[in-house]
């Protein structure tokens, strides 16, 4: 940014046309985090070239839940926006703790080092046994 464009900024106190302040900045981070989070998944699908869902899509639903959250109660004091996030954190705390069991019950496929579930015989990626003495971690 230039000095004058800094310079413009202080004397209107808007960047963009908004007027920036502490709850403006908690609205905007959760609206990058669930923005986002769609470039997360697209790319992790892509990735491994079948529909995926990490945990980096839950975490940035969370986050931004809870923004979007504190800043229609606090600032807005919009029943509206209020419900719209009042509940949507749960399932996407409940996605996160399940996808840690998940994680924690998968096993590493020695070749290639994909997880597969704990009930696999084969690596879904590479097709090796998946023996009982693999190291999980
Ligand atoms: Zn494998």
């Amino acid at each position: 940014m230039t000095d004058w464009s800094m310079l413009a900024v202080a004397l209107s106190g808007k960047f963009l046309g908004i007027e920036w302040h502490t709850w403006k900045v908690i609205g905007w981070v959760g609206n990058v985090c669930f923005f986002s989070r769609f470039i997360v998944q697209w790319y992790a699908s892509e990735r491994r070239q079948q529909v995926v869902i990490p945990s980096a899509f839950w975490w940035l639903s969370l986050s931004g839940c809870l923004c979007l959250l504190s800043y229609a109660t606090f600032y807005q004091r919009d029943s509206v926006f209020i419900f719209a996030n009042a509940f949507s954190w749960i399932p996407y705390l409940r996605n996160l703790v399940i996808h840690k069991r998940s994680k924690r019950a998968s096993r590493a496929c020695v070749e290639c080092g994909i997880r597969s579930p704990a009930q696999a015989s084969y690596c879904a990626d590479c097709g090796t046994f998946l023996r009982d003495t693999e190291k999980r971690d």
